[in-house]
């Protein structure tokens, strides 16, 4: 069976493209009966939509924000060892809301210094009765 080349016109764009005779054979082994109705540029964009319409609505995984607690829904797959922020939080670190060296570089906060005189002093210091004074009740 001897194929020649055909020139066809596109269904979608209009333009004429030349079904090969190659293709023609590769079509009839796949036993198909029709010839193709799209050109070869309109036949792959149809199948990148097709294939982006066929894997569905995107996966989605729970996390729970480690900025706020909350849970949330992520389209791509967390990593246990990477804080994970929910919509909200991510948006607000995007804007600058957020600092995010907050974790990292905790701020030297002034630990209150024991003062020398302990409690125990005061208490071994004999308590000297007051002044008796009269309360108004
Ligand atoms: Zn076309
Ligand atoms: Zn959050």
């Amino acid at each position: 069976m001897a194929f020649q080349d055909k020139t066809l016109t596109c269904k979608d764009c209009g333009k004429e493209f030349v079904w090969t005779a190659s293709e023609q054979e590769f079509y009839a082994s796949k036993g198909f009966q029709n010839a193709p109705v799209r050109c070869p540029e309109d036949r792959a964009a149809k199948r990148a939509r097709m294939d982006e319409g066929g894997r569905g609505p995107r996966q989605m995984f729970e996390i729970t924000c480690s900025n706020c607690g909350k849970k949330d829904m992520v389209p791509f797959q967390p990593r246990g060892d990477r804080p994970v922020l929910c919509s909200d939080c991510f948006r607000k670190q995007r804007e600058g809301g957020l600092s995010e060296t907050r974790a990292d570089a905790p701020k030297n906060e002034e630990a209150p210094v024991e003062e020398e005189s302990s409690p125990k002093a005061s208490e071994e210091a004999p308590q000297e009765p007051e002044a008796e004074a009269p309360v108004a009740e």
